[in-house]
């Protein structure tokens, strides 16, 4: 059993020298200048002729030009869905649905490599996470629901599962293909047509997937995937020819929709913002668990969701685990994305890494004590240090509020109950995580925590078997697994 070990050293990891640079190529990436919205199978030029830059995080500079599309540009996206949806989509029969994704996800598998490094240099995300983590989950997602393309009825026995006709979706930044992937892969499969819109700073993986699409041979407009910022949201949102929207972004975007929703047909499922508990009891293994709370804070620049952005230990082991903590952060690698030593990359923007920033004041103005690693941040580009809160108020609002940046705050606890009434004191409950050599700890834990998952002894793992999605302002429906094919579906 691990206990607590004060006589550990503290580490000199890194000190007085560094990795030399360990770049990904980025010389087998095909991208063009611009890119056309992807409406009934062709690449169209947007009605208003307007087009915006996407920018690299990293080095703040433009990548390519992306078109902005128009009420004019959505309603012939819902027209296109709607055609392919009537004359083909539910037509063919459900295996014949399901070769094509199969083939999706070969061909997403085969390009995973290039998809990868246009993640890291559209999102800021490190390669390591793109490579081994978001690109193999994108064609699991594939993989997974193909293979329930043609077993609706065995996935819901006893009903008649029907499509419901065409989805509206829209999608956040933080994992660009991986979101259109958990979109896309179901409603397919379960026999809609799609009209999907990526967000404004992370457009280009979505555009390769388009690509992708259209090699594929899918029938013309089964998928279209149209560009803009919010207004094209809200217009996708508004379209009367819109059968159902599923949204992954903020909260308050969550709400705007659900009044726009409201006293229509459209069915909703919403995934929105998070501030999971990381719960440290003092029987856990502390080295791993130190590693899980990194893992799910600082991996992802915090840009996740259910990032474990408010971590709870338990009295007895807490000065072992700030001091371990702090020394991990003193290892943790900064910078370029591309570089496969990255721990940490670039915050996906500027106005996101403002909204970080003011945080970090804030938490400061409020009382607590900061501390970041002493590691320095590249000259150009977005980058936010991976930070700590100590003495931080339950009411503060680095405690209450989304941060959407490598920011966590601790607090201690002495019992189970006192725990579980401060992690569920959130406006959200999309995620936890906890840490300890007790199953019935695990047990009393996952049954009173409000949060639709979490995690006992890790943290951030995925899979497209099980079901996603958030309790309270996090949302509501899941996404993943059966219960992701129950929302693309009138049963
Ligand atoms: P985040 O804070 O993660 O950027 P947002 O909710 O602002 O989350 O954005 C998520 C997605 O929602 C993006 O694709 C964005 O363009 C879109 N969006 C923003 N405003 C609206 C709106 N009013 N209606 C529909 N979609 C919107």
């Amino acid at each position: 059993m691990s206990k607590s070990n004060k006589t550990v050293p503290k580490l000199k990891f890194n000190e007085g020298w560094s990795y030399a640079p360990a770049p990904e190529s980025a010389s087998h990436v095909k991208l063009q200048d611009r890119y056309d919205l992807f409406i009934g199978g062709k690449f169209v030029k947007p009605t208003s002729g307007k087009y915006f830059d996407t920018i690299n995080p990293a080095n703040e500079e433009k990548i390519a030009q992306v078109a902005e599309a128009n009420s004019a540009d959505v309603d012939k996206a819902v027209k296109a869905a709607r055609t392919a949806y009537d004359k083909t989509w539910k037509k063919i029969p459900a295996k014949e649905r399901g070769k094509y994704i199969y083939r999706i996800a070969r061909m997403i598998q085969e390009r995973a490599r290039e998809l990868a490094v246009i993640e890291s240099m559209d999102g800021g995300k490190p390669i390591k996470e793109s490579r081994d983590v978001d690109i193999p989950l994108v064609a699991n997602h594939f993989f997974y629901y193909a293979g329930w393309a043609d077993k609706l009825q065995y996935a819901f026995p006893n009903k008649i599962p029907r499509p419901l006709g065409v989805a509206g979706q829209i999608i956040p930044w933080n994992f660009p293909l991986l979101m259109a992937a958990w979109k896309i892969a179901p409603a397919l499969a379960c026999g809609n047509t799609v009209v999907l819109k990526p967000a404004e700073t992370t457009p280009l993986t979505a555009l390769k997937l388009a690509e992708i699409i259209q090699e594929s041979g899918l029938p013309d407009g089964v998928v279209n995937i149209i560009t803009g910022f919010g207004e094209t949201g809200a217009a996708l949102v508004n379209h009367p020819g819109i059968d159902k929207i599923a949204f992954t972004g903020s909260t308050d975007v969550g709400k705007i929709i659900q009044k726009a929703v409201a006293g229509t047909n459209k069915k909703v499922t919403l995934e929105l913002g998070g501030k999971a508990a990381n719960i440290i009891f003092d029987g856990a293994p502390i080295d791993q668990a130190v590693e899980g709370i990194i893992n799910g804070i600082y991996f992802n620049q915090g840009h996740v969701c259910c990032a474990g952005s408010r971590l709870f230990v338990q009295e007895s082991v807490y000065e072992e685990v700030l001091q371990k903590l702090k020394d991990r952060i003193e290892t943790l690698i900064v910078g370029d994305p591309l570089d496969k030593n990255t721990d940490v990359g670039a915050i996906n923007s500027r106005a996101q890494l403002d909204t970080i920033n003011k945080y970090l004041q804030l938490g400061q103005d409020e009382g607590s004590e900061m501390f970041q690693g002493s590691c320095g941040l590249p000259g150009k580009g977005f980058f936010c240090k991976p930070t700590i809160f100590t003495n931080v108020a339950q009411s503060s609002r680095i405690a209450q509020e989304e941060i959407f940046g490598p920011v966590l705050t601790i607090q201690t606890f002495r019992t189970d109950d006192e725990v579980i009434e401060k992690a569920n004191n959130t406006p959200y409950g999309l995620s936890a995580g906890v840490w300890t050599d007790k199953g019935s700890k695990i047990f009393n834990l996952t049954t009173k925590m409000r949060a639709g998952v979490v995690w006992a002894n890790t943290y951030n793992k995925f899979d497209p078997t099980a079901p996603f999605g958030g309790y309270k302002e996090s949302g509501y429906g899941r996404e993943g697994g059966l219960h992701g094919l129950g929302a693309y579906l009138k049963l």
